[in-house]
């Protein structure tokens, strides 16, 4: 008889995007001559750029010759794209990153769950609240959380850290201390960064505490702040207790072509019962060599060219592009006086439900006045509750009218 990971019937429906699907379909179907704008869903719409389709191109020629064809690559990333990763995400930023810190995959979503294949089951975990689904889910599936408390919305054994606008998005140091410690910055969905200095105490913590810190920096590309740390390995120590996980999915809009990469520095231990130091690098290095055949070559050549001159220039003329949809987003609101967060360092707005509503009740609101989607703050998270996400990945015209019809909203 084959027994399944009961784990699994812990998980909670993710009903949040099939019920905004549900909602946008039955409204559309009654009303079909309405034109709906969707500024709900995380994903890019800017083509891939010139610079990196030739890249693409030009690989998939190369396979096609008996002199140039190859097979399996290294699991880890091909050499030529780890170096450029090293060069330009890190030592330019001052920070040095071997190349066998870097491993490159199909996803941030993928290393963000799997990474939990080579941490105890028995690991506190502590997500900030709302955040990313995805840390949760991953450990509700691996056992590391009690059962889900209808009341309160949250599964025990997990360490919520609320941040919202009374702590001005900046979770606290939770009382209970944490094995493990998820940080998404620039924050989905707030929006939210940390300084330097405030992220130095997450690292000095975790330090003092035998902590690790799973940082997510899926977004790294739209910090525009100065001040605002572009990988975590900017604070001193911080190779000693953070695993980074970046995508080139929002950087360059790779979200259906499929590459990001983890670093886990060799100076990052965890333990054993025992207290044994074990290098969590090559854990890592074990478990992906062994579950993953690496990313196909076309796509990290495509990958390498972001990194040439065209490439560069291409890709930040998206992010502006994105990050001036941000701004219309932003200012439009605040001009019909509304309280708006983010949309500085990330494209994404988190705005303040007006008038005590509920996060669904204003989603509904907006569906049926202004024929705008977005989503729901609670879909992630208890703490999300009276807040609402828009996002800057739409075009530049559906943005403006979005907003204009928001504007006139009774
Ligand atoms: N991390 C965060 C915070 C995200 O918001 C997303 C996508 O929305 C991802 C990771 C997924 O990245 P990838 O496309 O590389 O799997």
């Amino acid at each position: 008889m084959i027994n399944i990971n009961e784990n699994f019937l812990n998980l909670q429906d993710s009903y949040l995007f099939s019920t905004i699907a549900k909602k946008v379909a039955e409204f559309q179907k009654n009303n079909p001559d309405k034109k709906v704008i969707k500024l709900g869903i995380g994903d890019v719409t800017r083509p891939i750029v010139p610079a990196v389709l030739e890249a693409m191109h030009k690989a998939v020629d190369e396979l096609g010759i008996q002199q140039s064809f190859r097979g399996y690559g290294p699991e880890q990333g091909y050499e030529f794209l780890r170096e450029k990763i090293a060069e330009f995400d890190y030592a330019k930023r001052g920070v040095k990153i071997d190349i066998d810190e870097i491993f490159v995959s199909d996803g941030a979503k993928c290393d963000c769950g799997n990474i939990g294949d080579i941490l105890g089951f028995e690991n506190k975990v502590a997500i900030t609240d709302p955040v990313y689904p995805v840390y949760l889910d991953t450990n509700v599936m691996s056992g590391r959380s009690g059962k889900y408390n209808e009341k309160t919305g949250m599964f025990e054994n997990i360490i919520y850290m609320p941040a919202t606008s009374k702590n001005n998005f900046v979770p606290e140091f939770p009382e209970e201390v944490p094995d493990m410690i998820y940080l998404c910055l620039p924050n989905n969905p707030t929006g939210t960064t940390l300084t330097k200095e405030q992220l130095a105490k997450w690292v000095e913590y975790a330090r003092k505490n035998k902590s690790l810190i799973l940082f997510d920096s899926a977004y790294e590309a739209y910090i525009s702040e100065e001040n605002i740390p572009h990988t975590i390995y900017e604070i001193e120590g911080a190779k000693e207790v953070a695993i980074e996980f970046r995508s080139f999915s929002k950087t360059a809009g790779f979200t259906g072509v499929r590459c990001a990469y983890t670093i886990v520095p060799k100076e990052l231990k965890g333990y054993t019962k025992n207290g044994e130091e074990v290098s969590l690098n090559s854990l890592w290095n074990r478990r992906h060599g062994t579950k993953f055949n690496g990313v196909s070559y076309p796509v990290q050549r495509g990958a390498e060219a972001i990194y040439s001159d065209d490439g560069q220039k291409q890709i930040k003329e998206n992010i502006s592009y994105y990050m001036n949809n941000a701004k219309i987003i932003k200012e439009g609101l605040q001009a019909s006086g509304f309280t708006v967060y983010g949309g500085i360092n990330a494209p994404y707005i988190w705005l303040k439900v007006p008038s005590n509503m509920t996060s669904w009740e204003f989603f509904d609101k907006l569906l049926n006045e202004a024929n705008v989607v977005g989503t729901p703050g609670v879909g992630f998270g208890p703490s999300g509750e009276g807040y609402f996400r828009l996002t800057a990945f739409g075009t530049k015209e559906n943005t403006i009218e979005a907003i204009e019809r928001i504007k006139n909203m009774k």
